[in-house]
């Protein structure tokens, strides 16, 4: 038998689908371990596993409009490849799609985050589940840095963003945060305040009905994704961002899974992304079939 590597349950085709995985194996900013262009195929591959029912939502994902577009050509070049991508992420929202990236690293977000936000128009926000702030003006030479997609998304996209997770970055970035009143959760505050309180004050924050969610894989603590690009110790848990992408995906308009290097450990980072992923489709359609929208 011979298994195509596409994500399970993905069985719609383009056109009469509604959310749409596609790949970006690009990970040529990367600063400490590079390999997160493997990590679109080892979450298809993980997913294989999966059961399609989900009974936390009683909904079969067979039965929902998923197709895998499989992964994107990029380019050596970050600033043609995120040229690339932001014109293949406005195609899909033209046609209707929800679009969900598989990182990739997490400068690529910039990309995604630019199209939704012109196809939202004001009525739109961004949540990033990040360990790092990604605030730095340039990196390595380059502005398009994964470690700076946070700084470039409010300099030249939105200001309406809350980040949740934080807890590594040089003095500057802190300090940049607080001084242009960043709307940021430590990893420390969702501890102290569990994580469906910060979701309640991030949604209030936010006040839209249109978020972009961005996963940036490191969020959690690597004892539960070690696979990383900059594993940071002390961080979310697996059922906190299980918790977090189920409260989110209602109100979702994109989401992105980044950051996984599958290289760096046993399958367990890529596997728990396929989960996670899978987790944001089952929640996202059962609030609209509870709506009555779809499907
Ligand atoms: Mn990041
Ligand atoms: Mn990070």
């Amino acid at each position: 038998m011979f298994y195509p590597n596409t994500f399970v349950d993905a069985l719609a085709d383009y056109e009469t689908s509604r959310y749409v995985i596609f790949g970006v194996p690009f990970d040529n900013t990367s600063s400490y371990r590079a390999g997160s262009r493997w990590a679109p195929d080892a979450m298809r591959q993980a997913s294989a596993n999966f059961e399609s029912y989900n009974p936390f939502f009683d909904i079969d994902l067979a039965d929902l409009p998923i197709h895998d577009a499989g992964n994107m050509e990029t380019s050596a070049s970050v600033d043609e490849t995120l040229g690339e991508l932001y014109e293949d992420t406005k195609t899909l929202l033209q046609d209707g799609k929800l679009p969900i990236m598989l990182g990739g690293e997490h400068s690529l977000t910039f990309a995604t985050v630019k199209a939704c936000s012109e196809a939202a128009g004001e009525d739109f926000g961004v949540l990033v589940l990040d360990a790092h702030f990604d605030l730095r003006e340039e990196y390595r030479g380059f502005k398009n840095n994964h470690a700076c997609v946070s700084r470039n998304i409010l300099s030249e996209v939105t200001e309406n963003l809350v980040s949740i997770g934080v807890r590594s970055g040089p003095e500057e970035e802190w300090s940049f945060a607080r001084e242009n009143k960043l709307k940021s959760f430590s990893a420390d505050d969702v501890e102290a305040m569990g994580m469906v309180e910060v979701l309640r004050e991030a949604l209030e924050y936010l006040d839209c009905s249109q978020i972009y969610l961005s996963l940036d894989m490191d969020a959690l603590d690597p004892a539960f994704a070690p696979g990383l690009g900059t594993p940071e110790p002390f961080g979310l848990s697996a059922r906190e961002v299980r918790t977090a992408v189920r409260t989110l995906a209602p109100f979702s308009m994109a989401f992105d899974i980044m950051e996984i290097a599958p290289e760096y450990d046993s399958g367990q980072a890529a596997m728990l992304g396929a989960k996670i992923m899978r987790e944001f489709i089952a929640s996202h359609a059962a609030s609209h079939r509870k709506a009555g929208n779809f499907p």
